[in-house]
């Protein structure tokens, strides 16, 4: 019997898993000639994006409701090495399974620079785990003794995931502070508050920082954190006892354990069938690896990115087994949608990231993406589930027409 192996069960590999079974249930293979196992370190799916939200309460899906129905292993277990030569894939005190295709889907981790205390004093919302973490501590803050920080939050990282965070935290601060004053601040080393959104986002985000009382502090640099706050660069101090590191993502660091070359962020090269150049029998899809989308945009750590880079992947190790025509990644868009708490959202569509909706109704589509869109089906039903990873890219969540 033969064995597909997929590492990680976020948005790139669980898809990747549905994907390889789709093709085998579609080419009638019996699962006593070909398996699929996926591998996670716990046994759910993250819906990560949400991990800002003040509400966790449905931002993991069981990994059993979508892979249970269509006869896809599941292996809950740590990654701690893959070694492509002998097809095996070390697990923290387990013994090594083999594969004979492997999916690379372990995703991408915050990066943690080492500014003093951060590691010690500071909260983040990159898993789930940490976003709980930061919830408790939200939670608890009434009960400690009064303080000019207590109810100060400073975000570090203007980038997407801090603008969400401090949107988000703005409403959820204040609810918590009750009569007491309550304030949420940015800070970020580039010139303006959400930069790398593009000129038309960055108004819209100070129109709603303004609106919901978030101040901003760019052009300034973090040189230490404590319990009580943080120091600037500067020497200026910041009273705040939440300090939330929002400073960007790297590719998984087993990626650096692998031949061959990695971009800047830490990922692998793949070919536009999500092939990894050079290491036979190793397919990569997700944060942890890079495909050229055009010819001058490569792939951009997202579930945008995620979710279709796993279906071309886990669709193509079928064809790779059975020998078959593989099916090259086509997206044939890029749009983002960033959420600004109870003032709305914004909607960009393109690369040079046009601002096509903004306020309530950005805000239903941000909705609709993180509670419908990007979930799998929770039906338990193995066609519904099968379907969700057809090798085909989802239309994009607002059709704008092109000006
Ligand atoms: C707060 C926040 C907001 C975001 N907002 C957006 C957004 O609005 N739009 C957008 O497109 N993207 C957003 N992103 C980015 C998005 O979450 C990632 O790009 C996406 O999750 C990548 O999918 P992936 O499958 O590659 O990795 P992941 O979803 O991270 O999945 C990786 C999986 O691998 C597992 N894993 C990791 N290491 C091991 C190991 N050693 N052993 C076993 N299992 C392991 C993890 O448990 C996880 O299940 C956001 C991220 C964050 C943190």
């Amino acid at each position: 019997m033969k064995r597909i192996v997929v590492l990680g069960g976020g948005f790139a590999g669980l898809i990747a898993a549905v994907g390889a079974a789709r093709k085998l249930a579609e080419l009638n293979v019996p699962s006593t000639d070909i398996g699929v196992t996926l591998v996670n370190r716990d046994a759910y799916h993250a819906i990560r994006v949400r991990n800002y939200e003040t509400d966790l309460s449905d931002v993991r899906v069981p990994l059993a409701d979508v892979l249970d129905p269509i006869g896809v292993e599941r292996v809950v277990g740590d990654v701690t090495g893959i070694d492509p030569a002998r097809h095996e894939i070390a697990l923290a005190g387990r013994a090594p399974l083999g594969y004979d295709r492997l999916v690379l889907a372990l995703g991408s981790e915050l990066v943690r620079p080492p500014i003093p205390g951060l590691a010690e004093h500071g909260f983040d919302v990159d898993t789930y785990e940490a976003a709980m973490r930061l919830a408790g501590h939200l939670a608890a803050l009434p009960a400690r003794p009064a303080s000019p920080g207590r109810y100060t939050a400073l975000v570090i990282g203007g980038g997407l995931t801090g603008v969400e965070e401090a949107a988000e935290l703005g409403t959820r601060l204040r609810e918590i502070a009750g009569d007491a004053p309550s304030r949420v601040i940015v800070a970020d080393r580039s010139s303006r508050i959400g930069q790398g959104m593009g000129p038309g986002a960055c108004e819209v985000i100070a129109e709603a920082f303004t609106a919901l009382g978030i101040e901003s502090r760019p052009g300034i640099s973090v040189a230490s954190v404590d319990a009580r706050g943080a120091v600037l660069a500067s020497g200026e101090r910041i009273e705040a006892e939440t300090v939330i590191w929002c400073g960007g993502m790297r590719a998984h660091p087993l990626a650096a354990a692998l031949p061959g070359p990695r971009d800047g962020f830490g990922r692998i090269p793949v070919d536009r069938f999500m092939k990894v150049e050079g290491i036979p029998d190793l397919y990569a899809a997700g944060d942890i690896a890079t495909v050229p989308l055009d010819p001058t945009h490569a792939s951009v750590m997202s579930c945008q990115h995620a979710r279709p880079m796993g279906r071309i992947a886990g669709h193509n190790v079928v064809c790779d087994l059975v020998g078959t025509a593989p099916v090259a990644l086509e997206i044939g868009y890029y749009v983002t949608c960033l959420d600004l708490g109870t003032w709305g959202a914004v909607y960009c569509q393109g690369w040079d990231r046009q601002v096509q909706a903004q306020g309530e109704a950005a805000k239903t589509i941000k909705r609709t993406i993180n509670t419908e869109r990007i979930y799998p089906p929770r039906s338990r039903h193995a066609a519904e589930i099968l379907a969700t990873a057809a090798p085909v890219t989802q239309a994009p969540p607002l059709r704008v027409a092109a000006k």
